[in-house]
């Protein structure tokens, strides 16, 4: 990318940046993006993993936002069948409750409005024996009833690393561990970028026609680099989640909460396997870097003690957690006072004096609209600039995300089992990788030591290490065991014990030395010992 000018340079390789490399690359624009940490790294692999509508914006009149976001889970549930999953959510009333039945019914009638009565299924309204059948774990005092509605889970990290593949497919170059230190204004305009190569510590530069701002909640910083004296354009509070033993709750479905500390809407979610559920998430003002955040005992205590509130017999304390992971959101600053919880999700696009072009705000969920918005500004832009015609917006609510090209899971793992993986395998490897499963299978078909497990007791296989190095551009041990493999947070030492043969193993593909080799595991155990913090400092405050 440093080669040859390009028309537009991403900064920023979250869900955001990825969607608008992906959309501008089809539309035939010389496309780059750059990262400074992994793919997703940032906001994008600690999100609360929901495709959703949002029934919570209901009460706050947030219908525009609704209806987007509800267009875009029938979107997402196509293009990635593997990694967006329908999940039936229960939201249990209880008697004093602060959303009471009838708000409650209404709303859910809403929701299935707004998405045109197209959401996976319509919403049904259950007695209290119905709900206690579907959730026993429920606390049956004072239980009056629940609405069971539909939403949809991802993968978040897989998510982006797959609309990012589809970027690099459509033509775009991408970079992760490419951190943007200035920008190059040449005639005082922004045209391209200087980018740091924080692998080898060599300094680039990007040329580029349009520059875009897609640093999530770093997005303030980076329009310094613009505009030293720019005042933000964000409000950043603070995401936390807890992972615990799914066996402790018991529950199947999602379960949408008010906590009892403080009213707000919360979820307890199953994960992937049976073996997990997660708790989240907090919502409060935090002021630290987006580079330094995580999951504090304040934040533990309050995820716990709501959850507990609902699944008496969960008796969850911080001994419990498996793993934790916490995230800042990029909030539009609103005028005059409000809530953390009450400040809108919607975004901004906004263009700076020299060029550059921010984009602020917005959802997971709602990603592939804002890049298709922020990409109809840059089309703008290239045609007034240099009078190209503007090219059609591409079919990206319609072209499937790569291992997305069918939603037949079943026949998927059917075949896997036919070439000798075991169900257990077969169902992991195509909820993670769809129908390119069998591009992992022949790798083990080539070399049968990649077939074993790397985690005994655990599904993922070696031959995942290798897959994500050769196709997903891993190249550090975070990107493999923290956003491809997910093992930091499925297992309680967040397989720390495996690290060791994992570095041989990208040592040997990536050409590592001892120092390196050294380095990445250092790095890692301090990833480790950063999301563990709370636990040291949970003696200081109050028992769940
Ligand atoms: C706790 C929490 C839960 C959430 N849950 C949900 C949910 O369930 N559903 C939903 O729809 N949304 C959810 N969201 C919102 C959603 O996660 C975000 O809107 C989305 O991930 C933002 O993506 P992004 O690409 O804009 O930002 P990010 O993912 O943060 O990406 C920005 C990237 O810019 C990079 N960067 C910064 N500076 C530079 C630089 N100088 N050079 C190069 N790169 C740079 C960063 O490293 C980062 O990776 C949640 C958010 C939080 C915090």
């Amino acid at each position: 990318m440093a080669h040859e000018p390009v028309d537009v340079l991403v900064i920023g390789g979250g869900i955001t940046g990825a969607a608008i490399a992906r959309d501008a690359a089809l539309r035939g624009f010389r496309t780059a993006l750059v990262e400074k940490g992994d793919f997703g790294s940032g906001t994008s692999s600690v999100s609360s993993r929901l495709i959703h509508g949002g029934l919570r914006y209901l009460e706050q009149y947030d219908l525009h936002l609704v209806l987007e976001a509800s267009r875009e889970r029938r979107v997402l549930l196509r293009i990635a069948p593997h990694l967006v999953r329908p999940l039936p959510f229960v939201f249990p009333v209880y008697r004093g409750a602060r959303v009471p039945s009838w708000k409650l019914r209404c709303g859910l009638w809403l929701y299935d409005l707004l998405a045109a009565f197209r959401n996976v299924r319509v919403h049904r309204w259950l007695g209290r024996k119905a709900t206690l059948g579907l959730e026993p774990g429920l606390r049956d005092k004072d239980l009056r009833a629940a609405g069971l509605y539909y939403d949809a889970q991802t993968d978040d990290a897989r998510l982006v690393l797959a609309t990012m593949r589809s970027a690099a497919q459509a033509g775009a170059h991408v970079a992760n561990y490419a951190e943007v230190v200035s920008l190059v204004k040449p005639d005082g305009r922004v045209r391209g970028a200087t980018v740091r190569d924080l692998l080898s510590g060599d300094i680039r530069t990007v040329r580029s026609l349009i520059v875009v701002n897609a640093c999530g909640p770093w997005v303030d910083q980076l329009r310094r680099l613009d505009e030293p004296d720019a005042g933000p354009v964000l409000r950043l509070t603070k995401g936390a989640h807890v992972a615990v033993p799914r066996q402790r709750l018991g529950n199947t479905h999602g379960i949408t909460l008010t906590s009892p500390i403080d009213g707000r809407v919360m979820f307890v979610l199953p994960w992937e396997d049976a073996e997990q559920s997660y708790i989240g998430t907090t919502d409060t003002d935090e002021d630290v870097s987006p580079d330094d955040v995580r999951a504090t005992a304040e934040d533990v205590v309050y995820l716990l003690r709501s959850a507990n509130a609902f699944f008496p017999q969960a008796r969850l304390s911080p001994h419990d957690v498996v793993a934790t992971w916490a995230g800042l959101r990029a909030l539009l600053r609103p005028d005059g006072h409000l809530a953390p919880s009450q400040v809108s999700r919607e975004h901004r696009i906004i263009e700076s004096a020299s060029g550059l072009l921010t984009i602020a705000g917005g959802k997971l969920t709602t990603h592939r609209v804002m890049a298709q918005e922020l990409v109809d500004r840059v089309a703008a832009r290239l045609a007034a600039l240099d009078g190209r015609p503007r090219a059609p917006h591409p079919p990206t609510h319609r072209l499937p995300l790569p291992g997305g090209e069918t939603a037949d899971l079943d026949g998927l793992a059917k075949a896997a089992v036919e070439r000798g993986a075991s169900e257990t395998a077969a169902r992991h490897l195509v909820g993670r990788y769809g129908s390119e499963a069998a591009a992992v299978l022949n790798l083990v078909d080539r070399d049968r030591a990649l077939g074993g497990r790397i985690v005994s007791g655990r599904p993922e296989l070696w031959a995942e290490v290798v897959h994500a190095i050769e196709r997903e551009m891993a190249v550090r041990l975070s990107d493999v065991l923290v956003r491809r493999l997910h093992l930091f947070y499925k297992t309680r030492d967040q397989a720390v014990p495996a690290t060791s043969a994992v570095v041989d193993r990208m040592a040997g593909a990536l050409g590592w030395d001892g120092s390196r080799r050294a380095e990445e595991l250092a790095a890692y155990l301090q990833l480790v010992k950063r999301s563990r913090a709370f636990a040291r400092e949970v003696a200081t405050i109050e028992n769940p």
